[in-house]
C-alpha cells in the first residue's frame, strides 16, 4: 500500500497510466490494421531505470510483461516487482558470466546472440531442472556496436541450438538501426518478418517462431504492421529515462 505521494509522484502516474491506455490503444490500432487481434501482440514494458513502484503501478493498469537489460539492475530490483501478475523477461546483453545468477528469476532471454552464451545458459537451466525460453537477437543492421548474430549465421546457430537441452527457441528479437525516415525503419522491420517466416516455414525440431520481437517507443506501431507480436516499449510508457 503506498502512502501520501508528493503532488510530483501523483503526476508521475497519471503519466503512466495516459501512456499506458494511449499505447494499448495504437497497439489495438496497428493490430487491426494488420490482421490480426489486438491480443496477439504482447506488451512488454522495457523498464530499465524505472522504480519498482512505478512498474508495479503499469502492472496494476494491466500490463502483463516486463523487461530488464543489466542483470544487476534486476536483482537488486527483484524482490519488489509484483510477480505475481506480471511476468520477468531479460532483453539486454547477457555476459556467459551472468547467466547462472537469472536463470529460474526470468521466464525469456530475448537477447542470445551466441552459441556460448546458449550453451550456458543449457547448461545453467538443466542444472536448476529448467527449460529457459530464448529469442535469439539478429543484428539486422549490421551495426558493429551492437549484439546479435547476423542474418547469414541464422541457419547454423539454430541448428547447433536447437540440440541444446533446458532451453527452447521461441523466436527473434531485433534493435534495428535508428533511422530517419519510417521508410528505412520499415525496411529493416520487413528483414527481420522475412527471416521469421522462413525460419518457421523450415519446422526445424526444437525451434519455434512464436515470438518475433521489435519496436521500441518511437516505432512500434511501424513494427507490428510488419508484423512483429511483441513489442518493448520504455519511455513512452514511463517517460523519458533519468540515469542515475
Ligand atoms: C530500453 C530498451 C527498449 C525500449 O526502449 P524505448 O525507446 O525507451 O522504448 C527496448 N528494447 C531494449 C533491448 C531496450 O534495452
Amino acid at each position: 500500500m503506498m502512502e501520501k505521494l508528493s503532488t510530483e509522484q501523483v503526476r508521475r502516474l497519471e503519466d503512466v497510466k495516459a501512456n499506458y491506455e494511449e499505447i494499448v490503444g495504437s497497439i489495438e490500432k496497428a493490430a487491426v490494421k494488420s490482421g490480426r487481434k489486438p491480443e496477439d501482440i504482447t506488451f512488454l514494458a522495457a523498464t530499465k531505470t524505472v522504480e519498482p513502484e512505478i512498474i508495479n503501478y503499469a502492472i496494476s493498469l494491466g500490463l502483463k510483461k516486463i523487461g530488464e537489460n543489466r542483470v544487476q539492475e534486476l536483482l537488486s530490483k527483484y524482490d519488489d516487482y509484483d510477480l505475481e501478475n506480471a511476468d520477468l523477461q531479460f532483453i539486454g546483453h547477457l555476459q556467459k558470466n551472468k547467466v547462472r545468477q537469472i536463470i529460474g528469476k526470468v521466464s525469456m532471454i530475448q537477447s542470445v546472440d551466441s552459441v556460448k552464451l546458449a550453451e550456458e545458459i543449457s547448461k545453467q537451466s538443466v542444472k536448476n531442472n529448467l527449460i529457459t525460453d530464448v529469442l535469439i537477437e539478429v543484428n539486422i543492421g549490421r551495426e558493429e556496436n551492437k549484439s546479435g548474430i547476423m542474418q547469414e549465421q541464422a541457419d547454423e546457430i539454430l541448428a547447433e541450438i536447437a540440440g541444446f537441452e533446458g532451453l527452447k527457441v521461441r523466436g527473434l528479437m531485433s534493435v534495428p538501426p535508428i533511422c530517419d525516415s519510417k521508410q528505412d525503419i520499415f525496411k529493416y522491420f520487413d528483414k527481420m518478418y522475412k527471416m521469421f517466416i522462413d525460419i518457421s516455414s523450415k519446422k526445424m525440431d526444437n525451434i519455434s517462431m512464436d515470438f518475433l520481437s521489435m519496436g521500441m517507443s518511437d516505432d512500434y506501431s511501424e513494427a507490428i504492421l510488419s508484423g512483429a507480436n511483441m513489442i518493448r516499449v520504455g519511455s513512452a510508457l514511463f517517460g523519458t529515462r533519468i540515469y542515475r
